[in-house]
């Protein structure tokens, strides 16, 4: 582009200057004729020569008198040249033309001179020069100008097409799906606000997918849970139904008057809708708690009136399988904040499990002692079967058994472990497990001893269950 500004500048420039030179020329020998009309025809040709122009003097008839460079008696009538015609007519004539003798370009001007006429010539060369020198002073000057124009118009196009093409190469991998791609910040111009904008488009679209994944993930996670949840509690409920229905039968059958059986069948039918009527209040806990419609009701209890009336209760079943009960008293004046009925859950289903899994002539022993100044642990020791290392991290999970025969035998739901870490986490705590197989168990959770703040409602976690 600047290069034909260049050339237009350049062919305007030397249009108007050569006009301008010969109008400049022609007035200036229009003056000059003028002045050497008032002299003499010898004084005039001197004086043309000092000033390096040729002059001619022609008479009426236009027949070359004087001329300062030719011999005028060698030279043809001038009366058909046109600026000689003019000036017989008592004006100023001007021509250009090629010279006869040197064939290049003249500039003639006549004024008239008496009866005739006086005409000077100039070759049109120094129009020529002229203009060239003006052309070659417009040229550097352009030149000055223009290279720095150039040099800077270079970088800048160079740095905004680099950059381009970073934002080009940054949407391509966005527009693979590699959203972690980051455009380096690159100034506060409207390339540098937009690599910004796009910069910030990726981090939204990276966030807002691994939002999206995250929700995927924790979808599919629910309905496995979901899933698993409902075959475990369809086969918890499939085994004292079917056992429920063939005893029934059985009865139905004749057996009812076989005296021998009937009265046991008839418990083995009890047994089964007693374990029934357990699993579904499980159920209902659980389900209770994971739907956050378990109301607590928080308040300051005496630890050791909530440790012996779990005692009590159990004591009847200790007694029955021989095994010593026993409590460990916490401090006359502790107290633990908590809602009581969840509390005396949470320990009957942990001594319920002590006593069960602890053969005859064991020992349970259930105690509580503040382990910092906000904080009371509770504990449920037994010299039981112990559980398995690699089963201890699982036990708190919904439906999980070491042994599922046993526990079904003894009656278990699967449940009770899950509902002690809800109802535990519910009020702030947590719970743990150490146990040695065939040492023993050691069921902890902690508690804390003044009001929390905590919600009535709270948020239990959902956790994947185990067949
Ligand atoms: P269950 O109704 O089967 O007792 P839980 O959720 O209460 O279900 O316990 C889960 C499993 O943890 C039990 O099946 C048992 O294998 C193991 N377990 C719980 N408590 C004890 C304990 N005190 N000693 C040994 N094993 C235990």
């Amino acid at each position: 582009m600047l290069l034909v500004a260049l050339a237009a500048v350049d062919i305007l420039i030397s249009r108007i200057a050569e006009v301008n030179y010969r109008e400049t020329l022609i007035r200036d020998l229009s003056a000059k004729g003028d002045m050497l009309a008032l002299c003499p025809p010898g004084q005039a040709t001197e004086l043309a020569r000092a000033a390096d122009l040729r002059l001619t003097i022609v008479d009426a008839a236009g027949q070359v008198r004087v001329d300062s460079e030719a011999d005028p008696f060698h030279m043809e009538s001038h009366r058909d040249r046109p600026e000689i015609l003019e000036a017989l007519s008592g004006r100023h004539g001007a021509s250009i033309r090629p010279s006869p003798t040197l064939g290049i370009d003249f500039l003639y001007v006549a004024v008239p001179y008496g009866k005739g006429a006086l005409r000077l010539a100039v070759p049109l060369s120094d129009v020529s020069r002229q203009v060239n020198s003006l052309r070659l002073q417009t040229f550097q000057a352009a030149l000055i100008a223009f290279v720095p124009a150039i040099v800077v118009a270079g970088f800048f196009a160079r740095r905004v097409s680099r950059r381009l093409a970073r934002i080009i190469e940054f949407s391509t991998k966005l527009a693979k799906g590699d959203l972690t791609a980051k455009l380096p910040s690159s100034g506060g111009d409207e390339l540098g606000i937009l690599a910004t904008t796009l910069n910030e488009t990726a981090r939204n679209l990276e966030r807002t997918f691994g939002q999206l994944q995250s929700e995927r993930k924790e979808m599919e996670k629910l309905d496995r849970v979901r899933k698993d949840f409902v075959i475990n509690v369809s086969h918890e409920l499939r085994t004292p139904l079917a056992s429920i229905q063939g005893y029934t039968e059985t009865l139905l059958d004749g057996a009812l008057h076989d005296v021998d059986n009937n009265v046991r069948f008839l418990s083995i039918i009890r047994q089964n809708a007693e374990r029934l009527g357990r699993l579904l209040e499980d159920l209902i806990t659980i389900s209770r708690l994971e739907l956050r419609t378990q109301h607590f009701q928080f308040a300051a209890y005496c630890v050791n009136d909530l440790l012996s009336e779990c005692v009590d209760t159990m004591m009847p079943m200790a007694e029955k399988k021989q095994i010593t009960l026993s409590q460990e008293l916490a401090g006359e004046e502790v107290e633990v904040f908590c809602d009581a009925e969840a509390v005396h859950q949470i320990l009957m289903n942990l001594l319920d499990n002590a006593v069960k899994y602890t053969p005859e002539g064991g020992s349970v022993v259930v105690g509580a002692s503040p382990i910092a100044k906000d904080r009371l642990e509770f504990h449920v020791r037994d010299t039981g079967t112990g559980i398995p290392p690699e089963d201890l991290p699982h036990v708190f999970e919904r439906f999980y058994r070491v042994d599922k025969a046993r526990s079904r035998e003894l009656g278990g739901t699967g449940l009770g472990l899950a509902i002690v870490k809800h109802l535990v986490r519910a009020q702030g705590g947590e719970v743990r497990v150490e146990s040695r197989l065939g040492h023993g168990s050691l069921f902890s959770f902690t508690l804390p001893i003044h009001d929390l703040g905590l919600s009535e409602h709270v948020k239990i976690q959902e956790e994947p269950t185990v067949s």
